[in-house]
């Protein structure tokens, strides 16, 4: 084994998404006062060589450079991140396509693609000596939230919808969080975390409201470039709750053009799939008015929230990218999930499957088309919903 040196972060500040506002990295941040926007961290573009991440480690952790831990000691690891990126054959072949790919975050540790994103956070959290996180869910954040900081020494506190389904609350309990339920969807747990937040002075995590899980997720950008060898696919379909991944996937294609990792020939379209319960993206791109959340309609409990904090940064996405937005309802997500279980032998997400029964609309509507190079995100493992698959 080499030894590596220990880099510096490349992290320089923080910057509001949507004036570009200065703010400091070694104190804790939230979002911008200036416009209540995200906090974006911005980099110096230093000596880092693509070349220089084939003798680092099998985690998300290789690209720290471009992570803002200032100091890897604080780092708190599960071994998240390099997560298989895979060919769909058998759909492939059977509904004709040329390149149909996916990469499924159902292996990092707790299961979801949260891991990532709060990798990252504890191991600020930690770095800030900061002794309690609080966080509003919708199942999986607050599963990765609990294990971290159990790993951490930190004290965690949930805070989720009542009606989510049952493995999602033993989780959080089991790593020894506290956990609160309530009744409603993300937004209603968002106002207790707050008070928490403020009462017992926790960081509270919640989606795009601080800077750090953004990084943790958009590494997922640098995986998927590295895993194709700098060749990125020209689709990348990914399922839309507050957007998290789907902005730090961009961001990190732009740092990478940066550094002279990857060409800014054409970048990939970026697709957002929602549920047709809860789709406030899709209508804000449509211009057509959606119903209500229906606070049970969807299995795809990661996807319900219904007035995500990041929605001008996801429209950015989908602008810059010329991509699409596109809602699939609770049939088409179920039949997909069966489709890839039993075709594929993967355990895909309700979340997960619904990229592929969004890819199977936007080709029927002669959106995207058969020769192109798709790639599918599955954030999470079908294993943690078993109880609620009917038939
Ligand atoms: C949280 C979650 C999503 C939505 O992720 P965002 O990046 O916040 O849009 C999708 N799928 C699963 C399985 C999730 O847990």
């Amino acid at each position: 084994m080499i030894s590596m040196p220990v880099t510096e972060s490349f992290a320089t500040n923080l910057s509001c998404a949507k004036c570009g506002t200065a703010y400091p990295i070694d104190k804790i941040q939230y979002f911008s006062t200036c416009c209540e926007q995200p906090l974006l961290v911005e980099y110096r573009y230093g000596s880092l060589n693509k070349a220089d991440l084939a003798f680092r480690e099998n985690t998300m952790w290789r690209y720290h450079e471009m992570l803002p831990l200032l100091d890897l000691s604080y780092k708190v690891s599960l071994g998240e991140g390099m997560t298989p990126l895979l060919p769909l054959t058998n759909l492939a072949s059977q509904f004709g396509f040329e390149h149909l790919l996916v990469k499924d975050e159902g292996l990092n540790p707790t299961g979801s693609f949260k891991a990532r994103g709060i990798s990252v956070a504890v191991s600020k959290a930690k770095e800030l000596g900061i002794a309690e996180c609080v966080i509003p869910t919708a199942g999986n954040a607050g599963g990765a939230l609990s294990a971290y900081c159990a790993a951490a020494n930190i004290k965690a506190t949930v805070i989720m919808p009542v009606n989510t389904p049952e493995i999602f609350k033993q989780e959080c309990k089991y790593f020894g969080a506290e956990l609160f339920l309530v009744d409603g969807l993300i937004d209603k747990c968002g106002q207790l975390a707050s008070k928490i937040q403020f009462e017992n002075e926790a960081f509270n995590m919640a989606t795009l409201k601080e800077p750090y899980r953004l990084e943790g997720k958009k590494t997922m950008g640098y995986e998927i470039a590295e895993q194709l060898n700098w060749q990125l696919p020209d689709i990348i379909v990914y399922p839309t709750g507050g957007g998290t991944g789907l902005i730090g996937i961009w961001k990190a294609f732009h740092e990478m053009i940066n550094m002279g990792w990857i060409k800014n020939k054409k970048l990939p379209k970026m697709v957002v799939v929602q549920s047709t319960s809860c789709r406030p993206m899709v209508d804000l791109i449509t211009g057509i008015n959606g119903t209500l959340p229906d606070e049970s309609a969807s299995i795809a409990n990661g996807l319900m929230v219904p007035n995500p904090f990041g929605k001008d940064l996801i429209l950015k996405v989908i602008e810059e990218s010329h991509g699409l937005a596109v809602a699939v309802n609770e049939e088409q997500i179920f039949k997909s999930v069966k489709e890839i279980w039993n075709q594929e032998g993967m355990a895909f997400s309700p979340e997960g499957a619904a990229t592929w029964a969004a890819v199977k609309i936007l080709i029927e509507e002669e959106k995207i088309d058969r020769e192109e190079k798709i790639l599918l995100l599955n954030t999470g493992s079908g294993y943690k919903y078993l109880e609620n698959f009917i038939d």
